[in-house]
C-alpha cells in the first residue's frame, strides 16, 4: 500500500468527523502517535520536495511537530516549531505573525526566534491539518519576514472543503497535501478527492 494509502485507510478506520467539521485523529496523529505512519509520511514528503533545496522545516506547535520531525528525519534538516504567545520567554528577539485558531476560536500570537530562521534557509512548512489557513499563513508571514525563501508547505490532512488550500495557492505557494477530505458529515462519512 502507499503511503498516501495508508493515511486514508487509517482516517476511514480511526478518524471521527466531529460536529463544526472537526475530524479526530488522537489515536494516531493527535495524542498517540504510529511513528511508523508518520515515518511513511515524512518519506512522502520528502519525495516529493526532492531537489528542491531544503534546508529547514517549520511548523506549529503542538500537533504539527510530530508529522514535521518524521520529515526532518527523512530529510536531514533540522525542524523549528513556532511557539504560541511566548514571546517573553523567548526574550523578544523573535520573528511574529497573529493566527486566528480554527480548533479554538480565537486569535493567539505565534513566535520562532531570530536565531533559528535566516535569509540563507529554504523553507518548507509542515503542518497535521489544513483547514481555513490561517496557521500556514503565520508561518508564511514569519518566513517572509525573515527574508528566508519559502519553498512549500506539506500538510497531512487537508480539509478541501473549508478552502484554506486554494487561498494559500492562489498566493502562488505550492502546497502538497497527502489526504484532501472533499467531504465529511456529521454521521462520519468521508469522501475524499481522488
Ligand atoms: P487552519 O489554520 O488551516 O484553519 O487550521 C489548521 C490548524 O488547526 C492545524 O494546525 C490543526 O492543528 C488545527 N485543525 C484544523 N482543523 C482540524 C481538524 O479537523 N482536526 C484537528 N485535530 N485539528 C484541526
Amino acid at each position: 500500500m502507499s503511503e498516501i494509502e495508508l493515511l486514508k485507510t487509517r482516517i476511514l478506520k480511526d478518524g471521527k468527523a466531529l460536529p463544526g467539521n472537526i475530524l479526530k485523529v488522537d489515536s494516531f496523529l493527535n495524542h498517540q502517535l504510529d511513528v511508523m505512519l508518520l515515518h511513511e509520511m515524512g518519506k512522502e514528503i520528502a519525495a516529493r520536495f526532492k531537489g528542491d533545496g531544503v534546508t529547514k522545516i517549520l511548523t506549529i506547535e503542538a500537533s504539527g511537530i510530530a508529522v514535521a520531525s518524521l520529515c526532518g528525519l527523512v530529510m536531514e534538516v533540522p525542524v523549528v516549531f513556532a511557539k504560541k504567545n511566548q514571546t517573553a520567554n523567548l526574550g523578544g528577539d523573535v520573528y511574529s505573525a497573529s493566527v486566528e485558531s480554527f480548533t479554538h476560536n480565537r486569535t493567539y500570537n505565534i513566535c520562532v526566534s531570530k536565531k533559528y530562521l535566516s535569509s540563507a534557509d529554504r523553507i518548507l512548512l509542515v503542518d497535521d491539518f489544513l483547514a481555513n489557513g490561517r496557521a500556514l499563513l503565520g508561518l508564511s508571514q514569519i518566513v517572509e519576514e525573515a527574508g528566508a525563501e519559502l519553498v512549500g508547505a506539506a500538510i497531512a490532512i487537508e480539509k478541501g472543503f473549508q478552502g484554506g488550500g486554494d487561498m494559500i495557492r492562489r498566493k502562488g505557494i505550492r502546497v502538497e497535501s497527502l489526504a484532501i477530505i472533499d467531504k465529511m458529515d456529521d454521521e462520519g462519512n468521508i469522501t475524499f478527492r481522488a
